[in-house]
């Protein structure tokens, strides 16, 4: 017998109900009840994943869960946000209970690593969304924003830029090495980076996460902050899997430039805490490369290594 809205709810979902700080009520009632702790600050953000827009149609419904949830967890590190709840309003076209239960692994297994509770959703019929909101705290005034970058101060980038561009790029390809399977890995379970953010609330005046790519990502900080920057393309930090395999894609800068989906944190570092910076991502075991620097003229300029302009692409998706 097909699965009722309650029982669907109650298998793969609420009945991983965890016990968190901070939430008074969970799933069941018509709303959760959560607190913000005195001297905090909530952050709140909601991102809904389409299956052929965010997501390729064939991806695994496990890494679907994986993924939907981490995008939202990336914009909670790139304002320095501890995680603190999350709901879920997911719209399928049918009951299908193998795609549940793979779906829910996936999300609860990212949830869990950060004792993430799920606090309360919806489920309805339609063609294959997931929005997913999410909660996290924040110490009062101690939020990174975009606006906060000035001329002199560095630029750094977590991690590596246009691994999950080269997934995508990789596609049909039939070979999957090590490397082929570390990028899609990129792609699939991006890995949001909770952790840097909080390191960075005393360190960066401004962060952003990378969803749309690099150059519309900094971009975006530039407006805000009335600044601009010049990057260095040879010091924008690539995988090793990325460069085993860069010859097969017509143009890995642009990879690296404009390739979006790699969560990963750009950020602004005044010059005087750059040594506290290099010390802290050290002991997180966070990779951090400096990429550039904010100068008082606006826009975003990019060197190659002879040090002559590179043409940027005003690149990042765009919906409409
Ligand atoms: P209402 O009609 O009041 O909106 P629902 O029947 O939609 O209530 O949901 C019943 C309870 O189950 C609520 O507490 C709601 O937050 C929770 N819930 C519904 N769907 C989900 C879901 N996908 N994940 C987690 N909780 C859910
Ligand atoms: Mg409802």
């Amino acid at each position: 017998m097909a699965l009722s809205e309650f029982e669907l709810i109650e298998r793969y979902f609420a009945g991983r109900r965890a016990v968190a700080p901070n939430v008074l009520l969970g799933i069941g009632d018509d709303c959760a009840l959560l607190k913000v702790p005195p001297g905090m600050t909530l952050a709140v953000s909601v991102d809904t994943s389409i299956a052929g827009v965010h997501f390729p149609d064939d991806m695994s419904p496990a890494d679907v869960g994986y993924r939907s949830l981490a995008v939202n967890l990336s914009d909670l590190a790139a304002m320095g946000a501890q995680p603190s709840w999350f709901t879920l309003a997911l719209t399928i076209s049918r009951a299908d209970e193998a795609w549940l239960s793979e779906f829910s692994a996936g999300l609860f297994e990212l949830a869990e690593r950060f004792s993430l509770p799920l606090v309360g959703g919806d489920v309805t019929r339609g063609p294959l969304s997931i929005s997913i909101q999410v909660g996290g705290l924040i110490p009062d005034g101690k939020a990174l924003l975009r606006s906060g970058a000035r001329a002199g101060d560095a630029v750094y980038a977590t991690g590596s830029l246009g691994d999950a561009a080269a997934a995508l790029a990789l596609r049909g390809d039939a070979q999957a090495g090590p490397s082929h399977r570390e990028l899609f890995g990129r792609l699939h379970r991006p890995t949001p980076r909770i952790e840097a953010g909080m390191v960075l609330r005393d360190l960066a005046s401004a962060c952003i996460d990378v969803s749309d790519g690099l150059v519309a990502d900094l971009g975006h900080v530039l407006k805000r902050s009335g600044v601009g920057a010049r990057i260095e393309l040879q010091c924008l930090p690539r995988s090793a899997a990325f460069r085993e395999l860069a010859e097969q894609f017509a143009e890995p800068d642009a990879l690296v430039l404009g390739g979006g989906d790699d969560y990963e944190l750009c950020c602004t570092v005044p010059p005087e805490r750059e040594v506290l910076l290099q010390a802290r991502f050290a002991e997180l075991q966070c990779p951090i490369t400096r990429i550039g620097r904010v100068e008082a003229e606006p826009g975003l300029r990019c060197v190659d290594a002879r040090g002559e302009d590179v043409p940027l692409r005003d690149a990042g998706y765009r919906h409409f």
